[in-house]
């Protein structure tokens, strides 16, 4: 279905929990977090609705994410309902890779096509001290399990922040050389609870360009993609630059986002939310819950006002938003 800009949405991203086992800095605070009672989130056969209803407008691209979506009951399970509907062609995961290592086969064999990995950083304490507890090498065991079962393409997400990583550009980079991994380089995002900590501690990826001289553009196959991808000469693997601050790709975007607890969002960066799950459990029939997806759909911004004097703070977490 076209938004009122004209731009194909095409793309639904659920967050199927917003739980974790880590507690990563800019994604959530140390303490006081309210765990939500059972019935506020969505079960999966609700999330399972959701979907198909938005297969039906034209939706063909999924994403499960969180909180941490390995860490969600029963995820197995819904992504092997999910990947039996005909009409989906993409059907990715993005986790911390910490249950990786336990669950790469089964997530293969019930029909997950990728998955991008979070990893910010290749020292152990600091990888400790980012994840606030964080144990790298399960991680990195992740990372080889998702390969083994060919979850391809793997793709790792590196959040800069400003003391703790990014002296690691280069470290990170090197890893193309010899794989066919893409690492993409996020900027980080003021939102939720640690927005003045991400406004302290953001690195432009200008600062990566200058760190990579010899960095090849390279043309790009998904317009919609937030990344502008790059490689270092003789390079297997990718680079890519997520700026959804200093640039912004909204004019491209197709992407609308499910929260845990059944609210549809169709901005990152808005505080505009639609709920959903007074749908599921009220109605309930499909006509009922493409309506609601409609609304979001046609209420998704012409872009976003970050970079605006008036710019409305997120309040929810990223945690709870699924990135
Ligand atoms: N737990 C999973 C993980 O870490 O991959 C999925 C959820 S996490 C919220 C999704 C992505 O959002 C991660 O790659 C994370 O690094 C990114 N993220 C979280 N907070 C962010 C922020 N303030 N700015 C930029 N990226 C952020
Ligand atoms: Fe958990 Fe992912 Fe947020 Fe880190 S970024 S706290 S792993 S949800």
């Amino acid at each position: 279905m076209k938004d009122r800009r004209k731009r194909d949405i095409n793309y639904l991203r659920i967050s199927v929990t917003d739980l974790c086992n880590l507690r990563c800095q800019y994604c959530m605070p140390e303490e006081g977090v309210v765990k939500k009672r059972h019935e506020d989130l969505l079960t999966l056969e609700e999330i399972y609705q959701v979907v198909e209803a938005c297969v039906a407008l034209g939706i063909h691209k999924i994403r499960i994410t969180g909180g941490e979506p390995l860490i969600r009951k029963g995820i197995i399970g819904l992504i092997e309902r999910i990947s039996q509907i005909e009409a989906i062609q993409d059907l990715a995961m993005t986790t911390n890779g910490i249950l990786l290592k336990k669950y790469a086969k089964d997530l293969k064999k019930a029909g997950l096509n990728r998955v991008n990995i979070s990893l910010d950083s290749l020292d152990e304490e600091k990888y400790r001290r980012i994840t606030r507890g964080g144990n790298l090498k399960e991680v990195l065991q992740g990372i080889e399990a998702a390969k083994e079962e060919g979850l391809f393409p793997i793709k790792l997400n590196v959040v800069l922040i400003d003391e703790l990583n990014s002296d690691e550009i280069l470290d990170f980079a090197m890893w193309t050389m010899e794989e066919p991994i893409e690492i993409r380089f996020i900027e980080l995002m003021p939102i939720g609870q640690a927005a003045s900590w991400a406004k302290n501690n953001f690195v432009s990826n200008e600062f990566v360009k200058m760190k990579l001289k010899e960095l090849i553009p390279l043309e790009p196959e998904d317009r919609s993609s937030p990344a502008r991808y790059y490689k270092l000469p003789g390079a297997k693997g990718k680079i890519g630059l997520i700026n959804p601050i200093s640039s912004h790709f909204c004019m491209y975007c197709n992407r609308i986002r499910m929260t845990a607890d059944g609210k549809l969002k169709p901005c990152l960066h808005s505080n505009q939310e639609i709920d959903i799950k007074q749908i599921l459990r009220t109605e309930g029939t499909p006509s009922s819950i493409e309506n609601v997806i409609k609304e979001a759909i046609l209420l998704k911004p012409m872009q976003h006002t970050l970079n605006e004097r008036d710019h409305e703070p997120i309040i929810r977490d990223m945690i709870q938003i699924g990135g």
